[in-house]
């Protein structure tokens, strides 16, 4: 009973948003990820009451730990008011991390005038509790180790491995094989001998799903075509901030022709926040957007659907993975060959397909990995 590792998603568990999962390592209550989805415009949050209607805690002042894997909303979205409600938890994260998502959960909103001062600076006493840990480091509780390693993905985010009982349980978080802009993938201690791997399989349901690793790569190519040789200027949308940077960072890498590349303010806050980390984003190319455009063809670069310039643009609408593909991920798991898989972060199968990950890898022999899919608010005993 007392050396039991429990397991249950309370959001993003068959699905992508809300990420959060309760792990229970003997009498260590922890919390993997506390973040917000968005489904028709309506912000949902991990379901914490079923968690409490459960034997393990009464209340979630009886969490012990938190470990917040990366700076996207759906994994951090919503710790500011879980922080709120266990105020002697430790909560754990990189520097990296914790910059972004100060600018994610606060700066943000009182940048664009939403927030008020009092909200603010509350908000700010909130981030004084996290602590700050690096890669490779160890931290000691009484039962059981943590230590974090790369994630790639995007800057500072981090897998943790725990050790507890003899046993290695691995909590990936998003994560990427392949080096992003801002990485150089995932890296892993080799011959890790890990018992229970928990995952975030978003491509888990996808066979057919296949990256392109040069799709950056031909976006960045199109933009420079459009705007060096045809002379037209050009208008990127990136949906999220930190793909802003990751791509404002791919023009600068190309950009041999010296195309001013203007940027919106929303996406330079978060520039800035990436200079003070000693992280080069910038280039004597790049531009703040002000109210002066230039005559000559050019790059704007915004986050803001909203945002349009005076004056005629091509629409280019950036995206780009920064997740492994079905292919990658069987090998990812092959290599680790964990005892136990629990998929979860898993997007829905897409039409016509119905092969998931476990049917695949099944298929080699070697292979000993059993598989949960574990869904939102089940119990599972590992
Ligand atoms: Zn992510
Ligand atoms: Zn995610």
């Amino acid at each position: 009973m007392a050396k039991e590792i429990i397991f249950m998603p309370l959001g993003g568990g068959q699905r992508v948003g809300a990420s959060c999962y309760y792990l229970k390592l003997g009498e260590n209550n922890i919390l993997l990820d506390a973040g917000t989805g968005k489904k028709d415009g309506i912000i949902f949050v991990p379901d914490f009451h079923s968690l409490l209607t459960l034997p393990y805690i009464e209340s979630l002042g009886q969490i012990n730990q938190v470990y917040i894997s990366h700076a996207h909303a759906d994994h951090v979205g919503y710790l500011i008011q879980l922080m709120k409600e266990i105020p002697k938890a430790g909560v754990y994260m990189t520097d990296i991390t914790r910059l972004l998502c100060e600018y994610q959960l606060y700066d943000r909103q009182y940048l664009s005038g939403k927030g008020d001062e009092t909200r603010r600076l509350g908000t700010l006493s909130v981030f004084d509790r996290i602590t700050e840990v690096s890669y490779m480091k160890l931290l000691k509780f009484s039962s059981y180790a943590a230590t974090f390693f790369s994630a790639g993905h995007i800057p500072g985010a981090m897998m943790t491995l725990f050790r507890y009982d003899k046993r290695n349980i691995l909590y990936t978080g998003d994560y990427s094989i392949d080096p992003t802009p801002f990485t150089d993938g995932c890296m892993l201690p080799k011959n890790l001998n890990i018992d229970i791997l928990i995952m975030c399989g978003l491509h888990a349901r996808h066979p057919g799903y296949r990256k392109k690793s040069d799709k950056l790569f031909q976006e960045v190519r199109k933009v420079f075509d459009f705007a060096v040789r045809k002379n037209i200027s050009v208008r990127c949308y990136v949906p999220q901030l930190s793909k802003g940077i990751e791509f404002i960072r791919m023009l600068n890498r190309y950009n041999e022709y010296h195309v001013p590349v203007y940027i919106d303010p929303s996406i330079m806050n978060v520039v800035y926040k990436m200079e003070r980390l000693s992280i080069p984003v910038l280039n004597e190319d790049n531009r703040v957007t002000g109210t002066d455009f230039p005559t000559r063809s050019h790059i704007y670069v915004t986050s803001d659907i909203t945002s349009r310039p005076m004056g005629g643009y091509l629409d280019i609408n950036i995206d780009f993975s920064l997740h492994e593909d079905f292919p990658q991920m069987k090998k990812f798991i092959k290599q680790l060959n964990p005892r136990q898989a629990v998929v979860v972060h898993c997007a829905k199968p897409f039409f016509g397909e119905n092969t998931t990950i476990e049917q695949e890898i099944i298929k080699d022999g070697d292979c000993r990995t059993q598989f949960i899919f574990a869904q939102e608010n089940e119990i599972y005993k590992l």
